[in-house]
């Protein structure tokens, strides 16, 4: 019997190699949760699409096990997992009307014509092209073509769906309008999706949670707003939004807290999150929007004068960048509302931020 609350995907200890030597997925422990929109996130070749073809059953695992419902999938065929799938390029068949594909995974299932029909309705309803079953794959725009491929992955309800880059061929913003609507149909359907992209606004955007890949390694697994608050290592630091990363040397560690000696001078108090210890590199990482421009004395254990270098007016904040600590790529974004009209170019300022604001983590390599 499996539980209502395991996970419905596992992959336990699971590696990769193409070639016999060189591991492309690395040491994989991951749990997926039933009704989870999980996203795989990572630059290109860190093994996320590896991952997505070895669940879909379409490349083995070279070591390891992956189950799905509590059963071992290791040797099930692809079609026989009962997984939905979508890929960039839609691979919808041309010479079939939209609802003729829809329908084929139905019919390849010995759904009757009446049963059929219904649920070829019921999914084009849902991605809101209702009126156009009629019409073939090359007389839709590629939008629509991508709202087909989304109907036919969960015409049969599967329990799960898998998504690689499915939205990377749209413009920014057909992109972010697919977005909402694919995390809202995953919402009502209640189904399970692993969705793979290297664009980490769009995983922001979609999941409960986020594995983030580098080197067929997850780095961190935590909801999006956990990744971007409490990142664990310099990597996800830096690729999840914008980073001030400083160099340095860790000159003491007091509980909670740290100092670091940076390159290009100035010793600044950080949180310790995983320093290695005194004498040790470290790296520093503060976001853009948690740095104060002339901080009201006392607030903040860090104060340097920094040279405005630039201003560039946004809108909602100035992105302004300063040349502190000897970085000269140091930015700040400065909300609209705080007097921003005094800051000039080439002026100093004090910038300042909390300890708590500023995570001192392995160097990465
Ligand atoms: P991602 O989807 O994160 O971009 P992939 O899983 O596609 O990464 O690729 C991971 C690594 O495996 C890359 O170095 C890639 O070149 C290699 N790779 C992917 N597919 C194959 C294949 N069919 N044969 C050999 N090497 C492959
Ligand atoms: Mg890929």
């Amino acid at each position: 019997m499996v539980a209502e609350n395991d996970p419905l995907v596992r992959f336990i200890d699971v590696q990769k190699s193409y070639d016999g030597e060189i591991l492309v997925v690395k040491k994989l422990n991951l749990d997926i949760a039933r009704g989870e929109f999980l996203t795989m996130l990572g630059p290109s070749g860190s093994g996320k699409t590896t991952c997505l073809m070895m669940l879909a059953g379409f490349e083995p695992a070279t070591h390891g096990e992956i189950t799905l419902a509590g059963k071992p999938i290791n040797n099930v065929a692809p079609h026989k997992r009962g997984i939905g799938m979508v890929f960039q390029n839609y691979a919808l068949f041309p010479h079939m009307t939209v609802a003729e594909n829809l329908a084929f995974p139905l019919q390849v299932r010995g759904m009757s014509k009446a049963d059929t029909e219904a649920k070829v309705k019921k999914a084009l309803d849902m991605v809101q092209l209702g009126d156009f079953g009629h019409r073939r794959p090359g007389q839709l725009s590629g939008g629509q073509q991508q709202r087909v491929a989304v109907a036919r992955a969960l015409v049969f309800d599967p329990d799960l769906v898998l998504m690689d880059e499915p939205l990377g061929a749209l413009d920014k913003q057909l992109r972010e309008q697919m977005q909402y609507e694919i995390k809202h149909i995953h919402q009502s359907l209640g189904v399970t999706v692993v969705y793979v992209t290297h664009d980490q606004s769009e995983a922001l955007t979609m999941s409960n949670r986020i594995a983030v890949f580098n080197d067929g390694i997850i780095q961190q697994l935590a909801s999006p707003d956990n990744l971007y608050e409490r990142p664990e290592n310099a990597f996800v630091a830096q690729f999840i939004g914008e980073n001030n990363k400083l160099l340095g040397n860790v000159k003491s560690v007091n509980g909670q807290s740290c100092e670091i000696e940076v390159d290009g001078g100035g010793v600044v108090t950080a949180l310790s999150v995983n320093v290695a210890g005194p004498g040790e590199r470290a790296s520093l990482s503060l976001r853009p929007e948690r740095v104060i421009i002339n901080p009201e004395i006392g607030s903040c254990p860090n104060v340097f004068d920094g040279r405005v270098e630039e201003l560039i007016y946004l809108g909602d904040h100035i992105r302004t960048r300063v040349n502190v600590c000897g970085h000269d790529d140091f930015v700040v974004k400065v909300p609209n509302a705080s007097g921003h009209a005094q800051l000039q170019e080439g002026n100093t300022v004090k910038v300042g931020w909390t300890m708590e604001d500023c995570r001192a983590l392995d160097i990465y390599e």
